[in-house]
């Protein structure tokens, strides 16, 4: 399956990703968790993102259509692959369609998944990240079995630099401004599902019945 996954930061995207990885082994491309490995390993493109992501603003769309660019022709992307926090904008939206009409491969749908305000403010502020291995966890509905470390890897399990609170509020309002008209642009073309989530679990048959059908 090739896929965006639309919502929120702490909408549950990325949940979502592992699962559908699982069903049919495409690519999960959290364009997030490659700018947090570009920033631990200290790498120009870390260096230069570290500070917009720090305050929960944008990295620049010419640098993530460079990443994404590079990463979309691995080879592990001719299976099927599910974009997680990308395209993130309206330009980027725009160049990822030149890009896949570029290099002739054909998005199923964009999936918008909907959660309300005060369920992703109280995710985010219980969720922790594997420093490791990417796992997440959250301190009230899925603790580690010993806290601070990670039960798959053993790594450090901590609270990311932007899930402050202030951090947070501002990531939500950049969401609102600049990551939510996607929802208008993939309507326009015809490619959107919108699932209003109870649990991953509901998201993932939803997005399997559209592709069944
Ligand atoms: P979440 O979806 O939980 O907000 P991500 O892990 O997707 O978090 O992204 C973390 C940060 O990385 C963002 O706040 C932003 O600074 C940066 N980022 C990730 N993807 C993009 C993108 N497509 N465009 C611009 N910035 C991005
Ligand atoms: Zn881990």
């Amino acid at each position: 399956m090739k896929l965006i996954l639309l919502g929120a930061p702490g909408a549950g995207k990325g949940t979502v990703a592992k699962q559908l990885m699982k069903l049919d082994g495409s690519a999960q491309i959290s364009t997030g968790d490659i700018l947090r490995g570009a920033v631990q390993a200290g790498s120009d493109l870390g260096k230069q993102a570290e500070a917009f992501m720090k305050a929960g603003d944008l990295v620049p769309d010419d640098l993530i259509m460079g990443i994404m660019e590079q990463r979309l022709q691995e080879p592990d992307c001719a299976n099927g692959f599910l974009l997680d926090g990308f395209p993130r904008t309206i330009p980027q939206a725009e160049a990822l369609k030149d890009l896949l009409k570029r290099i002739n491969v054909d998005l199923d749908f964009a999936v918008e998944i909907d959660v309300s305000r005060d369920v992703i403010l109280d995710r985010l502020t219980t969720r922790r990240t594997c420093v490791g291995c990417g796992a997440i966890y959250n301190v009230k509905s899925m603790p580690t079995k010993v806290e601070g470390v990670c039960d798959k890897c053993g790594d450090k399990v901590v609270q990311r630099d932007d899930e402050t609170e202030e951090a947070i509020s501002n990531r939500l309002d950049v969401y609102n401004e600049k990551t939510a008209p996607l929802v208008g642009f993939y309507s326009n073309e015809n490619m959107l599902l919108t699932v209003s989530a109870t649990s991953s679990e509901a998201v993932v048959e939803a997005i399997q019945d559209r592709l069944a059908s």
